[in-house]
């Protein structure tokens, strides 16, 4: 069955799109077919993938809204492994027309069902807000990925998100829990980091991945080449630990 993950942090820069990308490009290094979908309108991961987000006919905006079918908007970046749909400032309107539309919570979740079958994963990549686009994103989805930093109001900023699953797993996806909290732009010698990093465990158990992503330069510089870190250098350390982590997501089996 196809597993559907949504990659979600309500804050900026927390590497929610690095995630995504490098995600995906490791799973399909390991044998997975496996599709993205970008539902930010800053198109990161769009770009990210090798696509040219300027240049685009067909959107995850199309798609959402009924302009498009999701079949002719999904591409195959050459170089990256897996299949995408993409995103890019259209769908920041999409917000404001989706609200008059029926079971508008419900648009993705109703499109991916058109295609899924055809992938082992689809990851979704949210924007950094709790917004319609992000519910679309919850609730298509089975499980969720929080990557986040060890920093000192990373938990604070963690219980809005968890609250928000917990009443969408009552109300509107039942099939929706946290399955993953993913240490990323993680620095061993920074003490701070290490008790941060001890607090989730307490908290959240071995919902915290064994995997940590490090801060690594090359996973930055890589999307300037329209490339996951894990496909631009793969001997870098930032790509063997998203390898790692791919790794770990197949061995828990989700
Ligand atoms: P988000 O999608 O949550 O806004 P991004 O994935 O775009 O976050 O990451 C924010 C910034 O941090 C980007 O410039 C990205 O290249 C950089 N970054 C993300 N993860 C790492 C990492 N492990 N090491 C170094 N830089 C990183
Ligand atoms: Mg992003």
């Amino acid at each position: 069955m196809t597993k559907i993950f949504c990659i979600a942090n309500q804050k900026g820069g927390v590497g929610k799109t690095t995630t995504t990308v490098n995600l995906a490009a490791a799973l399909a290094k390991l044998g997975q077919r496996v599709l993205l979908v970008d539902l930010d309108p800053q198109g990161n991961a769009t770009m990210g993938s090798g696509v040219d987000k300027h240049s685009l006919p067909s959107t995850v905006y199309h798609v959402l809204l009924g302009l498009k079918s999701i079949q002719s908007a999904i591409v195959k970046p050459p170089e990256v492994g897996y299949s995408l749909l993409a995103a890019n400032r259209d769908l920041a309107g999409a917000e404001i027309e989706l609200v008059d539309l029926e079971r508008r919570e419900y648009r993705l979740k109703e499109a991916l069902a058109q295609v899924q079958t055809h992938y082992d994963y689809v990851l979704i990549d949210c924007p950094p807000s709790l917004s319609m686009l992000t519910l679309n994103g919850l609730c298509s989805a089975q499980g969720v990925i929080i990557p986040m930093q060890c920093e000192y109001f990373a938990l604070e900023g963690l219980s809005d998100l968890v609250n928000t699953i917990r009443s969408l797993h009552a109300n509107l996806n039942p099939d929706l829990e946290v399955i993953c909290l993913l240490r990323v732009m993680f620095d061993m010698r920074i003490t701070l980091q290490q008790q941060v990093s001890d607090q989730l465990k307490a908290h959240f158990g071995d919902k915290v991945f064994n995997s940590v992503i490090p801060r690594n330069v090359r996973l930055a510089e890589a999307p300037s080449y329209g490339l996951p870190g894990v496909i631009y250098d793969p001997s870098s350390r930032g790509a063997n630990a998203y390898i790692e982590f791919a790794e770990e997501l197949l061995t828990r089996n989700y």
